[in-house]
């Protein structure tokens, strides 16, 4: 296959929050990876802003450990890192203060696109729009990239979009759901909406019903206190698990653009319907060998915050009517596992004898841990012996079919960040959207808040609480194995 790398062009990128753990695991290394794949070009420099007092070289050490760290030793060219280093920069800001800003307004430069990427907590997006706009920073194409949380609820959530948007148009704002940049999950579009295999048997009267996991296998880690606060429904289902229903859920979109695919995410969350308290399962991982528990992990022996959530979802429109999500995701599970799975309807009728046994179509969407598509499909098994029907997949590694080169896909970051640059938001959550996915959310954690609802243990390295297997037990079906 040809490498089909294409060039943006010159930038001047901002990071707040440079010296973080974002930057320094993921933002840093795929500008990086970018850059050695030739995507980069000249005339781009990185800018690194922070409050820690420093020079220029001090961060480009930390930027070439951050790429010793995370890139593989493959990319990892002593003169391509050197040429990279070479054009970024640092400069001591403070968000809340205004040191530094009129160095950084004098460095800036008005005929390349400018892009700041705000990798702080939430409390100082507003911080740093305002300055952005004090010290004639911004601009009119100027872009700004937020990470989640994009708020705890609908109110602050709403606070949030009026604070930017005192400072920036809606245009220029680029909220990142880092799924929405994985392969896999634009192939799921591209699977959808250019073939005509699949769009005509999307829908109810074809699928029997889809399940999306999202499982981990660590546990809340450092991030105890954090997370306690926020929970799996706040942490994961609002964000992540609702994007991925959305581009599994949507109507074909006009064209892939940014408003033709958000206005179609947005008609799927507005179509949840409610969830009553039998459509939820909530679990909180035990202690196990020598590891803690996550009421140890979290400090407080008293929470009721989960690490699990199980969902039963229903997308009340003529398309999935009758057509159950079921979504899960959790800490501590018993692998890494992400996947959308699409289970098929049954024949409406078998010609074949009963004992040859009959299967659903299933296609699969492969997140983690690694990116691929996987259809089943009934066959006759090979050999004599009379009809007997056997599942077989339809392989979709992109490795086999399109050269090795394909499986090198750039990881969600690199590639959202150079849709930033190019000025590209069709992968990027707009202010409607997650409003919305706070709107559907507030009064279900509203009412099980209400209850005083305890979270159910589950044993870690497991598939989460046995109710979550009941959960679609009792409608006569069951979760994909979680390996
Ligand atoms: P972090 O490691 O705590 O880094 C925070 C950064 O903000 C540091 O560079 C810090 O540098 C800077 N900072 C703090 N106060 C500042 C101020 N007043 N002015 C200027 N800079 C300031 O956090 P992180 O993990 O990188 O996360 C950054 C954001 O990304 C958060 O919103 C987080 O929720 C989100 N996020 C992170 C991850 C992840 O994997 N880490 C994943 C998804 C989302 P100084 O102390 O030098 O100022």
């Amino acid at each position: 296959m040809v490498s089909r790398v294409i060039p943006v062009d010159p930038f001047d990128l901002v990071i707040f929050g440079g010296t973080g753990d974002l930057a320094r695991r993921k933002i840093l290394p795929g500008l990086y990876r970018r850059f050695w794949a030739g995507q980069v070009p000249d005339g781009f420099r990185i800018i690194g802003a922070a409050r820690t007092d420093q020079d220029s070289d001090v961060w480009r050490d930390f930027v070439r450990e951050a790429i010793t760290e995370f890139v593989t030793e493959a990319k990892r060219e002593p003169e391509t890192i050197d040429a990279f280093l070479a054009q970024l920069h640092y400069i001591p800001v403070d968000a809340r203060g205004d040191s530094g800003w009129p160095e950084l307004a004098e460095m800036m430069r008005g005929d390349v696109t400018q892009a700041f990427y705000f990798s702080v907590g939430p409390g100082l997006f507003g911080d740093l729009a305002e300055r952005l706009q004090r010290f004639n920073i911004s601009c009119e194409d100027c872009r700004i990239v937020v990470e989640k949380p994009f708020g705890r609820d609908l109110s602050s959530a709403k606070a949030l979009n009026a604070t930017l948007a005192e400072h920036f148009d809606e245009q220029q704002i680029y909220r990142i759901d880092h799924y929405l940049g994985k392969e896999t999950v634009q192939n799921l579009m591209a699977v959808r909406f250019a073939n005509v295999l699949f769009e005509p048997l999307w829908n109810a009267q074809y699928i029997d019903h889809v399940q999306i996991t999202v499982a981990e296998e660590v546990g809340v880690g450092g991030r105890g206190g954090y997370y306690d606060k926020s929970g799996a429904m706040r942490d994961m289902v609002q964000n992540h698990l609702m994007q991925l229903l959305c581009l599994t859920a949507m109507e074909p979109p006009s064209r892939f653009g940014p408003d033709a695919v958000r206005d179609e995410k947005l008609k799927v969350i507005r179509a949840l319907d409610p969830l009553g308290q039998g459509d939820i399962v909530r679990g909180q991982y035990t202690a196990a060998s020598g590891e803690p528990s996550y009421l140890e992990d979290v400090e407080n022996p008293d929470s009721r915050t989960e690490s699990f959530i199980a969902l039963k979802v229903h997308v009340a429109n003529w398309r999935w009517n009758g057509t159950p999500f079921y979504l899960r995701t959790g800490k501590r599970m018993k692998a890494r596992n992400s996947e959308i799975v699409v289970t098929f309807k049954e024949p409406p009728h078998s010609i074949f004898d009963a004992d040859a046994g009959s299967r659903a179509n299933v296609l699969s969407i492969r997140l983690q841990p690694d990116e691929g598509m996987d259809l089943r499909v009934t066959i006759k098994e090979p050999g004599p012996g009379g009809m007997r029907l056997v599942d077989v997949p339809l392989d979709m590694s992109f490795a086999d079919a399109l050269g090795p080169e394909a499986a090198d896909v750039p990881d969600a970051y690199e590639r959202l960040i150079m849709d930033v640059i190019r000025g590209n938001q069709t992968l990027f959550m707009r202010g409607d959207e997650v409003e919305a996915a706070w709107a559907w959310t507030d009064p279900i954690i509203a009412a099980w808040t209400e209850r005083g609802d305890r979270p159910l243990p589950y044993a870690p390295g497991s598939s989460g609480p046995e109710d979550a297997l009941i959960l679609m037990h009792k409608d006569g079906r069951r979760w994909r194995e979680i390996a």
